[in-house]
C-alpha cells in the first residue's frame, strides 16, 4: 500500500523538502514500521489489562506520525512495544520489512540503535554533564572516545546546545534537558525517533520552539518520528499522520488535517473537540 506523503498543507513532501529526496523514492514506498495486530496484556487473572487489542499500524519514511488517545487508551504501552521495551503477547514488528518481534541479545541492541527514543521526564543522567548523556549510547555502542566526544559536541551544537555541553542535567531548564534527550536519542544515528509525551512537562514556549527542532530534524535528516501526545495542538502543529487509540484499539489513521477536520469515528470526534475547546 502506497500513503501519500502529504504535510499538513497538502504539499507533496517530495516537491517541498528536496533535501530528503534519498528519503523519499518515487517508487512505491515500503513501511520503515509496520505493526501487525499487536496485542500486549499486563498482568494475571482478576487483575490483567488488555492493554492493546490486535493494533495494526504502517509508518512510511519521512512521516512524522502522531498516536493520540485519551488517557489509559494504550499509547505509551503501544510505542514500548515498537522498540520491545514490551513485549506483546502476540502480533509482529516490522523495522524497515524486517521482523524483529522475537529478537534478543545482540540483534534486539543492534536493532535499538536504530530507534532513538525521548521521554516525557528526560531520563537523563543526573550524574553526567550533558556531553556525557549524549556520549553514552555511543559507549554502550563500542564507539571510540574521540569519535564520540566529536559526534556528541556535533548533536549538542545542532540542539543549540553547544555552550552548555559541561553543564549538569540539574543546571539545564526542562527544554534544555529535552534538547539533550534528543542529541542523545540521535547519538547512534537511529532510522526511527520514538518521543512518549516529549511536551508534557514542557511550557507552551519552550513547547513551541521544541517542535520546531523536531520539525528541522525530521527534514534535514529525513527521520521518521513517531510521537505519543495527550496535547492535540502538538499533533496539530507537527504531525503528518495520526492514529487514534481507543481502549487498546486503532479507531482511525489518517492524515492530521483530514482526522480533524472530518473524524469519522466517536473516539476522534471526542479528541477533535477537546481540541478545538482548548483551542
Ligand atoms: P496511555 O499511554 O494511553 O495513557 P498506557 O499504555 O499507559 O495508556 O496504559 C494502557 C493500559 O494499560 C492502562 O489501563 C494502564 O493502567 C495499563 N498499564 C500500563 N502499563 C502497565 C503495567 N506496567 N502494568 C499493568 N498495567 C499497565
Amino acid at each position: 500500500m502506497t500513503v501519500p506523503l502529504l504535510d499538513r498543507e497538502g504539499v507533496f513532501l517530495l516537491q517541498k523538502h528536496q533535501r530528503t529526496v534519498h528519503h523519499l523514492d518515487l517508487v512505491p514506498q515500503r513501511p520503515i514500521l509496520k505493526l501487525e495486530n499487536v496485542e500486549k496484556i499486563y498482568g494475571r487473572g482478576a487483575n490483567q489489562v488488555q492493554a492493546l487489542r490486535g493494533v495494526s499500524l504502517e509508518v512510511m519514511p519521512g512521516e512524522i506520525f502522531g498516536i493520540i488517545g485519551l488517557s489509559g487508551a494504550g499509547k505509551s504501552t503501544l510505542i514500548r512495544c515498537i522498540n520491545l521495551l514490551e513485549r506483546p503477547q502476540a502480533g509482529r514488528v516490522y523495522i524497515d520489512g524486517v521482523d524483529v518481534t522475537s529478537y534478543k541479545g545482540k540483534s534486539l541492541r543492534q536493532m535499538r540503535r536504530q530507534i532513538g527514543m525521548v521521554f516525557q521526564h528526560f531520563n537523563l543522567l543526573t550524574n553526567r554533564t550533558a556531553l556525557r548523556n549524549v556520549t553514552f549510547p555511543m559507549e554502550i555502542a563500542g564507539v571510540p572516545r574521540a569519535e564520540r566526544e566529536r559526534r556528541a559536541l556535533e548533536l549538542l551544537s545542532f540542539v543549540g546546545l553547544q555552550d552548555k555541553a559541561h553543564r549538569y542535567p540539574a543546571e539545564l531548564s526542562g527544554g534544555e534537558k529535552q534538547r539533550v534527550g534528543i542529541a542523545r536519542a540521535l547519538a547512534c544515528e537511529p532510522r526511527i525517533l520514538l518521543c512518549d509525551e516529549p511536551t508534557s512537562a514542557l511550557d507552551p514556549e519552550t513547547t513551541k520552539s521544541f517542535l520546531a527542532l523536531l520539525k528541522d530534524i525530521n527534514r534535514r535528516l529525513g527521520l521518521t518520528i513517531v510521537m505519543v501526545t495527550h496535547q492535540m495542538h502538538v499533533v496539530q502543529a507537527v504531525c503528518h499522520r495520526v492514529a487514534v487509540l481507543d481502549k487498546g484499539q486503532v479507531a482511525e489513521v489518517g492524515p492530521v488535517t483530514k482526522v480533524f477536520s472530518d473524524p469519522e469515528t466517536e473516539a476522534a470526534r471526542r479528541l477533535v473537540k477537546e481540541a478545538a475547546v482548548g483551542a
